[in-house]
């Protein structure tokens, strides 16, 4: 495909789109219901859908029995990590493998021309940042994802907190599988601001921002504290009445989901003339520029609220340099202060 079609390529051969982003079509006014239904299909497919279909798979053939999760043992969560190391080496590692070492598509739609492997630096462990990534991701975020995924299904098992049927509650658990990836937002949005506070930051947060350049092993690289409450997320079920499958789906769109800020691509070509939006570039802007986009692509669109957004336009990168001076500003007449 002709990327140019679709956005412009700067002298260093960095990729940008022409379009700018946008919140979700609700948000949008004047409100037009069209707009909305064309939204639909995107909001659904392929991402949230393959979420579902991940979390089905789990529930059906990898959870064990609801007698073995009434107590905690080491058998079952090991099993749980094996499965969840298992299916991340496969799904980011093919991005990784076709898009990142083959390079089927070279530079074709992505944002910043240079590959990881080409950029050896201090900051990563072996100074290279795959190898770093990689390990940080699978020896620490995926662990902690599974302590996860092993407490709140023995929550649910033990009956600890309610589970709801299917049969008896169809219309509200299926809002609440709709309304999962805004909760997702929020959370994602609420934790990710406040480690961007500058203690956290410095401690905990500034090991994800290492890869400023992030490749698909970037997306699960986090310090222990940030790779436990990124999933636990899925702990709200355990507030909010729910059934296990939605806490699995909602685990599920922050573990693989997690891929989606961090593919590098705004698009993957899977055949000569077809694509797949990889929804990339809000977090992309966010790993180049630190404080914008804190939340997700505009679901619930936090970061217009409060002022962090970046669209990806001049206008937005005006706004953007504009808040930076007012805090410079603000820093430099406290230090003078002191
Ligand atoms: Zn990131
Ligand atoms: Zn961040």
């Amino acid at each position: 495909m002709d990327d140019l079609q679709f956005g412009t390529r700067n002298k260093r051969g960095d990729w940008a789109p022409n379009a700018h982003l946008e919140v979700a079509p609700f948000w949008l006014r004047p409100f037009s219901i069209l707009r909305v239904l064309r939204w639909v299909p995107e909001y659904l497919f392929p991402w949230n859908a393959f979420h579902m279909a991940t979390a089905l798979l789990y529930w059906f053939y990898v959870v064990p029995d609801v007698e073995v999760m009434k107590t905690l043992s080491w058998g079952w969560a090991l099993w749980l990590y094996v499965v969840n190391a298992a299916a991340i080496f496969v799904m980011y590692g093919s991005v990784e493998l076709f898009w990142y070492v083959r390079r089927k598509q070279g530079t074709r739609f992505k944002y910043n021309a240079k590959f990881p492997s080409e950029q050896p630096s201090d900051v990563f462990w072996f100074k290279s940042q795959n190898i770093d990534n990689f390990l940080r991701s699978f020896f620490i975020s995926i662990p902690l994802w599974t302590l996860v995924e092993v407490l709140f299904l023995h929550a649910f098992a033990a009956g600890y907190v309610p589970w709801l049927s299917w049969s008896d509650n169809p219309w509200y658990l299926a809002a609440l599988v709709l309304l999962a990836p805004a909760i997702h937002e929020v959370h994602f949005f609420a934790i990710h601001r406040l480690i961007h506070t500058p203690l956290l930051y410095k401690w905990v947060h500034s090991v994800h921002h290492n890869s400023v350049n992030p490749s698909p092993w970037s997306s699960l690289s986090m310090h222990p504290v940030e790779g436990f409450l990124y999933h636990a997320v899925a702990f709200w079920h355990l507030i909010i009445p729910s059934n296990p499958i939605i806490a699995m789906f909602q685990l599920h769109i922050a573990g693989f989901g997690a891929v989606n800020g961090h593919i590098g691509f705004d698009k993957l070509e899977v055949t000569e003339g077809t694509a797949i939006d990889s929804h990339a570039y809000a977090h992309y802007l966010h790993h180049k520029y630190f404080e914008v986009n804190y939340g997700g692509d505009g679901l619930i669109p936090l970061d217009k609220w409060f002022g962090y957004w970046h669209d990806g336009s001049k206008e937005g990168d005006a706004m953007m340099q504009a808040r930076f001076e007012k805090k410079k500003a603000r820093m430099n007449a406290k230090a003078a202060r002191t």
